[in-house]
C-alpha cells in the first residue's frame, strides 16, 4: 500500500520538481482495510504535494517496531503555524492565509485521515514548523 502510493505520487511530484524519497522496510503488512489505508496515504501525500513549493522534498518512511508499524510522511513545505497546529485534524479546518485561496480544498482530508487511523486502533500526530515543513507520524498495528 505504502509503496504503491509512493509510486503514484512520484509522478505527480515530478511535475513540481519535488523530490520524493522513501525509506521503507519490507515486508510490511498492516492489519486493516486496504482501501482505507490507501485513502490515508493519498490524503497525506496529496497535502504534502499541495503545501510544498517547487524543488522541495517529500520523504516517506515506514518501519516495523514490534507489533506496530510507523509511517512518517514529511515535507519541506510551508509548514503550519503553532496556533493552527491544534486544529488541523478538525473537520472543515483550513489554514488561514493565502495558501487557502491559492490551493483548493475542503478541509476534510485530515479529519478523515484521523478517523481512518483511529478506526484501525492507531495514532496520528503532527509536527510542523512554519516555513520549514511538516511531518505526520502514524502508528498502526502490524499483521502478526
Ligand atoms: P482537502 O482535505 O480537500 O485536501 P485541505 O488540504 O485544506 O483540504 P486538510 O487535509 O484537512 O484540508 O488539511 C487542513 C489544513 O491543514 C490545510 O488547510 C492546511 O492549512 C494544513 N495542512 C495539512 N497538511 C499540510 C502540510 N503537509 N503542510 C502544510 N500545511 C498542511
Amino acid at each position: 500500500i505504502v509503496l504503491k502510493s509512493i509510486r503514484t505520487f512520484s509522478q505527480l511530484a515530478e511535475l513540481k520538481e519535488i523530490t520524493m524519497k522513501r525509506d521503507v522496510e519490507e515486508p510490511l503488512e498492516i492489519m486493516g482495510d486496504e482501501e482505507r489505508l490507501q485513502q490515508l496515504m493519498v490524503i497525506l501525500l496529496d497535502n504534502a504535494l499541495k503545501y510544498t513549493q517547487e524543488t522541495g522534498q517529500i520523504t516517506v518512511s515506514c518501519k516495523r517496531e514490534g507489533n506496530w508499524i510507523t509511517i512518517i510522511v514529511s515535507d519541506t513545505g510551508i509548514g503550519i503555524s503553532q496556533e493552527e497546529l491544534g486544529y488541523v485534524f478538525d473537520r472543515f479546518f483550513r489554514g488561514d492565509k493565502m495558501r487557502s485561496r491559492a490551493e483548493e480544498g475542503t478541509g476534510l482530508g485530515l479529519s478523515i485521515a484521523k478517523w481512518i487511523v483511529e478506526a484501525h486502533d492507531g495514532k496520528i500526530r503532527v509536527e510542523s514548523k512554519e516555513g520549514a515543513g511538516t511531518s505526520f507520524t502514524i502508528t498502526l498495528p502490524a499483521k502478526s
